[in-house]
């Protein structure tokens, strides 16, 4: 595989997001040829053998990335994650009551879509902290009888993060967790004693926006409500190997293509998944620890639940927010611009962010102080 000539900016958009050079110049290589079918991928029926092949092997490297148990199904969907937000509480809710779990913009989405669908109950909030730290799984207020209780384990735009996932069985609670992990999706492993059911949009870490992945406990299947439309019936979807109807096909390819990437990952000894999760803690480790020994930058997330995927930070004079920005663009470093509902900056360094892409942007960083403060 030949690498382009010139290396291409680092990107840190929040989502849809950069993708490994290797995936892109893999999936142009055969754009009008697939592996010599004389087809490319985005024009070959679903139910072909060859989109076939790519499916069930896209479905085993994801299962083999994230270790996920054989009593859960890998589903194919569309819809997002803010159609999950609806899809969730139609599959597992029965219509009676599920727990929230409110740390940032994301997780307030999801429980006031749900509570469209059921009794919506917030057992706990971090907004009164501005979202910058979690609350403490010991003072959640459970229901006795939730259907399942949601977590957002990676808040996109607050930038918190769970580092362990809550253990509801040590809280007492029997509800299946449901976490939205749309951002932070094969970053690091998941722990599927603690979970019922994990979703999230492929185009933050995983692939091209279209493709929503969803890996749900066998026995979470055949309650969906009678509204809930038969293509987001997680038992129709999963009875029919995820082609009830056509599934996007790009997005599985292109997903696929970073899967067999990720699982080719190294890091010294480690491999794959674990490689993976070992850059991701560099790559972290290296900008929050320049921000936290600046004085001219800030991250007000509480240091126990900062996410390894999205760094939101500020400038401490953000009159020069413009100048930073368009120095940035000028050396290579691109989207940068916080999110509107926090302000600042937000870099996000998900899975095809090498460390040198963060080496460059905390290096322009350290310039920009130098010559403003
Ligand atoms: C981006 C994001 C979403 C929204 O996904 P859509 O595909 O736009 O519906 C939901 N949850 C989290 C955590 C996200 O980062």
């Amino acid at each position: 595989m030949t690498r382009p000539t010139s290396p291409r900016p680092y990107n840190f958009s929040a989502g849809p997001a950069a993708m490994p050079d290797a995936v892109l110049e893999r999936a142009a290589s055969e754009m009008l040829d697939w592996q010599g079918s004389g087809m490319g991928v985005m024009e070959m029926s679903h139910r072909g053998k060859e989109f076939g092949a790519i499916c069930t092997q896209a479905e085993a490297d994801l299962r083999f990335l994230l270790a996920v148990p054989e009593n859960f199904h890998i589903l194919f969907m569309q819809g997002g994650g803010l159609g999950e937000n609806a899809i969730v509480p139609m599959n597992l809710s029965r219509g009676t009551r599920a727990d929230f779990i409110i740390t940032g913009s994301w997780s307030t989405k999801s429980h006031k879509e749900a509570q469209r669908y059921c009794t919506a109950n917030i057992a706990a909030t971090n907004a009164a902290d501005q979202h910058t730290r979690l609350p403490d799984p010991a003072s959640w207020r459970l229901s006795d009888d939730a259907s399942y209780v949601h977590v957002c384990s990676n808040e996109t735009i607050h930038g918190v993060e769970f580092q362990e996932l809550p253990d509801l069985a040590a809280l007492g609670s029997k509800a299946p967790l449901v976490i939205d992990f749309s951002s932070h999706v094969a970053s690091r492993p998941v722990d599927w004693n603690r979970v019922g059911l994990a979703f999230g949009g492929a185009q933050k870490n995983l692939g091209p926006a279209g493709l929503t992945i969803v890996i749900v406990r066998d026995d979470l299947l055949g309650h969906a409500l009678d509204i809930c439309p038969s293509a987001f019936n997680y038992k129709t979807v999963a009875d029919n190997g995820s082609m009830y109807n056509t599934p996007p096909t790009w997005g599985i390819y292109i997903a696929g293509l970073t899967f067999q990437w990720l699982r080719a990952q190294t890091e010294g000894e480690l491999t794959g998944m674990a490689a993976m999760e070992a850059r991701n803690i560099a790559k972290a480790r290296l900008l929050y620890d320049f921000i936290d020994a600046s004085p001219f930058y800030v991250n007000k997330v509480d240091p126990s639940c900062r996410s390894r995927m999205n760094v939101p930070f500020f400038l401490n004079d953000e009159s020069r927010n413009d100048a930073f920005l368009s120095g940035a663009r000028e050396a290579g470093l691109l989207q940068l611009k916080g999110h509107k509902s926090v302000g600042g900056m937000r870099a996000s360094i998900y899975n095809a962010m090498p460390l040198a892409g963060v080496q460059a942007l905390v290096s322009y960083m350290r310039e920009f102080e130098r010559s403003h403060a």
